[in-house]
């Protein structure tokens, strides 16, 4: 069945304008390539396309493979983040993770890869993600994660939420440069603790399922945090001031060393995962979620930027005006 709905800058949205626009931009999946570093991604199938977006209106549009699980990978560091504010404090996050999209000084030449004041550059690249999943609180390594699962099945009002144990031993077999970020986060003293569990953590995050229709969903709640002191999720209070962070680091940073374009082009806060998918926020007005395997050389989904470039574009979504 079709809704439609003119309430967006009085453009309409429908399920038919979602299936044009994957037409459209399906072709830029052809010139991406699917990831090397987990093994079990790369058997995924490339030609998978879906999005889904939900209103705040509580209204819900869906095409393409919409409803196809896929973990969540990256997009994990931006819950994580909400996990370690809610167990710590922003003051003692940022006292050992940087908030900055670039760590170098304004006339560097320096490597990106530097690190600056021996912190990572910011909690949604690898380095600071790592770190950020040490900050979760629990009695055990078990607990720290069914504390951070029941977080994410509550925002994304979805009880089934579960672990990918194929790709998550993909993962903690090949992890050789995550290992190798993380051993090296504790010589430099920004973490502590067992490195070895903190990083099968951090893959077990990374490892859970979701569809284009959660991250949807969950980009809703996202996009509706404003104008409350304070909302409510798996029993815990938490200070919307934390759902403003999380949602400027998807701003500033969520698609890596191309975040700068990306906010050129959609001018929205977004998340990508290596496993194709990309949760983006529209303030006040949607959340969208996009499934697409293949990656460009700098991680993204090439089809998934484009269609939500598109999407920004027709329905006038930029943040910035
Ligand atoms: N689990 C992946 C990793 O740490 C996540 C990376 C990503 O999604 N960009 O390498």
């Amino acid at each position: 069945m079709e809704k439609t709905i003119n309430n967006v800058h009085n453009k309409t949205l429908t399920n038919k304008f979602l299936n044009e626009l994957i037409e459209k931009n399906f072709n830029w999946a052809k010139i991406g390539n699917l990831p090397t570093s987990i093994p079990a991604l790369a058997e995924q199938d490339p030609n998978l396309f879906g999005v889904s977006i939900h209103t705040v209106e509580d209204e819900s549009f869906n095409a393409g493979d919409y409803d196809t699980p896929f973990t969540i990978q990256s997009i994990s560091k931006v819950f994580a983040l909400l996990q370690a504010l809610i167990d710590n404090s922003e003051e003692k996050v940022f006292s050992d993770i940087g908030m900055e999209p670039t760590g170098d000084l304004f006339d560097s030449i320096s490597k990106l890869e530097s690190f600056n004041n021996l912190t990572p550059l910011n909690p949604l690249v690898n380095a600071g993600a790592i770190a950020t999943t040490s900050f979760i609180h629990g009695k055990d390594y078990d607990d720290k994660f069914n504390r951070l699962k029941e977080l994410m099945i509550s925002i994304s009002n979805n009880p089934t939420i579960s672990v990918d144990y194929d790709v998550y031993r993909s993962e903690k077999e090949t992890a050789d440069k995550n290992r190798s970020i993380a051993y090296f986060l504790r010589n430099i003293g920004a973490i502590k603790g067992d490195v070895d569990k903190i990083l099968e953590l951090y893959f077990k995050q990374c490892s859970l399922k979701v569809t284009c229709k959660d991250l949807s969903y969950i980009g809703a709640v996202l996009a509706r945090t404003s104008g409350f002191n304070s909302l409510s999720f798996s029993g815990v209070e938490i200070p919307s001031r934390y759902f403003r962070i999380i949602k400027t680091f998807m701003f500033t940073c969520g698609l890596y060393n191309e975040s700068g374009k990306f906010a050129v082009r959609v001018g929205i806060p977004a998340k990508s995962g290596i496993s194709g998918g990309i949760l983006a926020v529209v303030p006040g007005k949607m959340g969208i979620g996009i499934l697409s395997p293949p990656l460009n050389k700098k991680s993204n989904p090439l089809a998934g930027m484009r269609l939500l470039e598109d999407l920004s574009d027709r329905l006038n979504l930029s943040l910035i005006q």
